[in-house]
């Protein structure tokens, strides 16, 4: 069960960065890791031993989060320090959003549990699920089972400013704003959902409607955002909410004269939601009482997330170690950096 005193205060926005191990594609290729962790926060990019020119960032070696995680660093111990404190907002009335940033590979399904392509043996054990316990296990406990609140989960993915229903044959979806700046997904399914099984059910299911239909060259699901939303509601009215935000991969280097049209206009629309969420972000931090939400179909569909007194926002930056991923990983530090 969830026990706040054993993880962390939760901050307004929390930032932090986890790096991946280099993998076996990697190694093959004697890729070499220019990523450190040495604790506190920190990361490091530095120098290969190899003779490698890295001139070009040595102005921004040290970067500085809320919580650094390295190789070693499970999703467990990840989720403890992020999200977990976080179940407890929507339980006090307010809106908490978790998102993993960072380039295609560098590990955002991994750390959200939402890769079960049967590879992974771990896909129950990331963010999503272990979200969902802690929900289940707060809403037994005596303060929390006399507001009689109603837990909903809705998964749903969007791409290219469209979005689709996760948990219906990826319907496509309407975004309605009301005279009073409501934010309405027209039709979205929102599903009842009695324990912690039942979320990762959906999740499975909404998994495997986001990955069909991709080609490994220009896989979908990674030029997508996907989103897993928590609804604690209270007759009938939305009491918190929880989103899960596995955002669309920020890649660096996309080359304008060979890539095709489709690709340019997913990178070019991929760029201004990411832009957009930054912005808003940062309104939230600073407080601000204009949020920048229709900058996007992202931080429109979020809109709730980013008002009202009580809002939390953790952002995790994955980074890639190698060498051949400096010029995404810089960007994906720098962003980061930015947000915070
Ligand atoms: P993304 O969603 O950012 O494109 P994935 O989560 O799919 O990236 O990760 C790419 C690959 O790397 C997957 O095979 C995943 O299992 C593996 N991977 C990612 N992060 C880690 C990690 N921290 N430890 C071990 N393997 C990882
Ligand atoms: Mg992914």
């Amino acid at each position: 069960p969830l026990s706040l005193s054993d993880t962390v205060e939760a901050h307004r926005i929390c930032v932090c960065v986890r790096k991946r191990p280099l993998n076996n594609k990697e190694v093959t290729k004697n890729d070499i890791d220019v990523v450190s962790i040495p604790g506190n926060g920190t990361l490091l990019l530095h120098e290969p031993k190899q003779k490698v020119d890295l001139t070009k960032y040595l102005d921004n070696q040290v970067f500085h989060f809320d919580y650094s995680f390295d190789e070693s660093s499970t999703n467990d111990l990840v989720y403890r320090f992020t999200a977990k404190p976080l179940v407890q907002t929507i339980f006090d009335g307010g809106m908490a959003t978790c998102f993993a940033y960072g380039q295609t590979g560098s590990g955002k399904t991994h750390t959200m549990g939402g890769d079960f392509s049967g590879k992974s043996q771990n896909s129950a054990k990331g963010i999503y699920a272990m979200a969902a316990q802690d929900v289940f296990a707060l809403l037994k406990q005596r303060r929390y089972s006399s507001l009689d609140l109603c837990p909903y989960v809705t998964f749903f993915e969007i791409y290219n400013s469209k979005v689709f229903d996760l948990l219906n044959k990826k319907a496509k979806l309407r975004v309605l704003e009301d005279e009073k700046q409501q934010v309405q997904v027209v039709g979205l399914q929102e599903m009842y959902v009695s324990c912690a099984e039942d979320v990762i059910k959906m999740i499975e299911m909404g998994s495997a409607c986001r990955t069909s239909g991709q080609t490994s060259a220009n896989a979908n699901s990674s030029r997508s955002h996907a989103i897993l939303q928590v609804i604690l509601r209270r007759r009938n009215q939305v009491h918190g909410k929880f989103s899960l935000v596995d955002l669309a991969g920020n890649e660096r280097g996309i080359d304008v004269r060979s890539s095709d049209r489709q690709t340019l206009v997913e990178t070019a629309e991929i760029n201004r939601s990411l832009l957009a969420l930054k912005e808003c972000i940062r309104s939230l931090g600073m407080d601000s009482h204009h949020i920048p939400f229709r900058m996007s179909k992202l931080t429109q569909v979020l809109r709730d997330s980013f008002i009202g007194e009580n809002s939390r926002t953790c952002m995790i930056a994955m980074v890639s170690p190698g060498m051949s991923s400096c010029d995404s990983t810089v960007n994906t530090l720098r962003y980061a950096d930015r947000v915070k």
